[in-house]
């Protein structure tokens, strides 16, 4: 987190009933609004990003509908669990959590789905849990080449403001993001972009829904204001965030955490270690995640890097549990500390005894101090 939004937090909390909150709440209605790149409607819960597949939910389906998720990994794996218990049927998409959602197989079963029974495609964009990002445009042109309604959902939790992301031009119908990844806040707001589809949809669903409504949301926010208390200082953050990724431009932004991922990549290989992702279309940039030599604990190596350095790598969870590790380049991030960090991990690496190639850090700084050319900066801009 930046000391930017650190100081924005620390502001006395104001009356959320007065003008001024008002003002606030709007610019950071506003300012979600951009980096979502929609101008529909935006949701901002004080929850985390479960809440938010949770209103992606109620607000749109009636038990017993059916959703169709593909499983990339854990995080899609966790917000199965989340449709199930809301009654909902899921028609799932086996994966090996090693690549995105492939775009065929969604093709073939809404194809096969004559009676139009699923009603929604829920897609994690980036499992955060392997570093394997699935193309969000792609599946939607499919849904369209079926020529197939149902609801287009996008978990955009560790991907919006860290990677392109384009809610209204790729047509998403609910994309679920969360305060405390590329944002660069602390966790506590659930955030998300409402197509006019899904608001339709919203109008004959089923689902029981008080809290997550989105209506009563939409209502109140019209006037600037909030239906039930808001986490005031997290807004006041948030305006201050979107600031500091406006004054950057989201094009360097993206291209920033394009530059990260690609050294960190650099220097597993060097390591001569293995990507979760197996697919080089599908490389996350805000984290990558590393299989651990067969023979090593994962777990172990992480904790002789946190005792000896207190530097804190990502877990491997699920069913990666104990096999991989995670490296985290995304959000208020540079250089600096990714060679820092890529260092911390050479160095555990040596001490835990895990068989390696030294040379990584070497090889992303390479990477790092190559120089982007104006011409690739210029079709960054270009594209966005
Ligand atoms: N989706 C993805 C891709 C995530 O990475 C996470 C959390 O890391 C979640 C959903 C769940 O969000 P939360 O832990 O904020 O509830």
């Amino acid at each position: 987190m930046p000391h930017r939004v650190l100081r924005a937090l620390a502001q006395p909390t104001i009356d959320h009933r007065g003008r001024a909150f008002a003002s606030m709440a709007r610019e950071a209605m506003a300012g979600l609004q951009r980096v979502f790149r929609t101008s529909s409607p935006v949701a901002i819960y004080p929850a985390s990003g479960s809440g938010g597949w949770e209103a992606a939910f109620v607000n749109t389906l009636s038990a017993g509908d059916t959703v169709l998720m593909p499983e990339t990994g854990h995080f899609a794996a966790q917000w199965r669990g989340v449709a199930e218990r809301l009654g909902l049927h899921v028609d799932p998409i086996a994966g090996d959590w090693r690549r995105g959602a492939d775009p065929d197989a969604i093709e073939q079963r809404l194809r096969d789905d004559r009676e139009h029974r699923i009603k929604a495609v829920a897609v994690v964009h980036n499992e955060t849990s392997t570093g394997a990002v699935s193309h969000v445009r792609e599946i939607r042109r499919r849904l369209d080449i079926a020529a197939h309604p149902a609801l287009l959902m996008v978990d955009a939790v560790s991907s919006l403001a860290c990677m392109d992301y384009r809610h209204d031009e790729w047509g998403v119908d609910v994309s679920i993001s969360a305060s405390q990844k590329g944002l660069m806040l602390p966790p506590g707001l659930g955030l998300l972009a409402i197509s006019e589809r899904a608001l339709a949809a919203g109008a004959s669903a089923g689902m029981p829904r008080s809290y997550w409504d989105w209506r009563p949301m939409i209502a109140h926010n019209a006037e600037g204001f909030f239906p039930t208390t808001p986490a005031t200082n997290l807004l006041f953050a948030l305006v201050e965030a979107v600031r500091m990724l406006e004054e950057e431009g989201l094009a360097n932004v993206f291209a920033r955490h394009q530059r990260f991922g690609e050294a960190t990549r650099r220097a597993v290989a060097k390591w001569g270690l293995d990507l979760v992702c197996l697919d080089p279309d599908a490389y996350s940039n805000s984290v990558t995640a590393v299989m651990m030599p067969a023979g090593c604990n994962a777990d172990e190596f992480r904790q002789a890097t946190l005792r000896a350095f207190n530097m804190s790598l990502g877990a491997g969870l699920g069913k990666l549990k104990g096999t991989t590790f995670r490296i985290g380049h995304l959000g208020d991030f540079n250089d600096l500390m990714l060679a820092g960090t890529l260092s911390g991990v050479e160095m555990g690496l040596a001490m835990s005894g895990v068989p390696f190639s030294r040379g990584g850090v070497g090889a992303a700084l390479d990477h790092l101090s190559a120089a982007v050319s104006p011409r690739q900066s210029e079709i960054v801009k270009s594209e966005i």
